[in-house]
């Protein structure tokens, strides 16, 4: 069991799904279903259209909005792209950079995922960095490699200062949308490499407070066991976060009260 001093946080990813109407009940239902009295952190990604809607919604509760990418440059001909500036006027405090469907689908680099980083802490804005292997990756014993080579990109040129802030979520690729989820043990040994890494960067005392999220497959099922992990710090969940009632279940995970 876990006897940090950090905070957990449980983010909702809700990628390309929900209208405004639809992702504004669904932030409304989990507003309501919310323990008055939790401690740790709650963030909902809707997709950008949905921004200002769930923004409202949450307006006066404890849960955190945070897109789900955000540009790296503040204004100007980049069809497409929204600033950082633009999701902070949408009422975000966050930004998911680095998801693996952005660098599956959209071609996204460690460089890129750099500047998106430096671009968000420069706003303000958190960073909700995203790392991960693919199964042929795990599968050839590249994951260590992996791992350490998108923390190193991501982090480039960033002082510990500014990285205070960053919060990293560790997503096998093969886990996410699969139903596959790593066993605690695969992922609380992934969750120590990265820890070692962040170490290795910036110092222990920075590897100590860096909050490390789990994502993939994360459900109502799982989540206690994972949060039982002394260094999983919380989760970032995509499909189960599209259902109020086991979403509910994932935050408000047992494991809390030992915390
Ligand atoms: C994700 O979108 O980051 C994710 C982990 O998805 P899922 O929970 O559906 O695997």
């Amino acid at each position: 069991m876990a006897s940090n001093k950090r905070t957990p946080m449980i983010a909702g990813n809700w990628k390309m799904h929900l209208t405004s109407k639809e992702a504004a009940d669904l932030a409304a239902a989990m507003k309501k279903g919310l323990d008055p009295d939790l401690k740790h952190e709650v963030l909902l990604a809707p997709t950008f259209t949905a921004l200002h809607a769930v923004n409202a919604v949450l307006a006066g509760s404890k849960i955190f909005l945070s897109s789900q990418d955000v540009a790296w440059e503040e204004k100007g001909a980049f069809t497409g792209a929204v600033a950082p500036s633009q999701i902070k006027d949408a009422g975000c405090t966050h930004a998911i950079i680095g998801h693996s469907e952005r660098r599956k689908i959209f071609l996204e680099t460690d460089e890129v995922i750099n500047k998106k980083m430096k671009a968000a802490i420069k706003a303000n804005i958190v960073p909700v960095l995203c790392i991960g292997e693919t199964l042929e990756e795990r599968e050839s014993q590249k994951t260590y490699r992996v791992l350490e080579t998108q923390l190193v990109g991501a982090f480039a040129g960033i002082s510990a200062a500014e990285a205070a802030k960053v919060v990293i979520a560790y997503e096998p690729v093969w886990a996410i949308g699969t139903g596959k989820t790593a066993t605690p043990d695969q992922a609380q040994d992934a969750h120590t490499f990265v820890r070692k890494q962040m170490e290795r960067i910036y110092g222990k005392g920075y590897a100590d407070a860096v909050r490390i999220l789990y994502g993939g497959s994360v459900k109502a099922e799982n989540i206690d066991e994972l949060m039982a992990q002394p260094d999983i710090d919380g989760a970032l969940v995509g499909g189960e976060s599209l259902k109020a009632d086991k979403f509910l279940r994932v935050i408000h995970f047992q494991a809390a009260l030992s915390r």
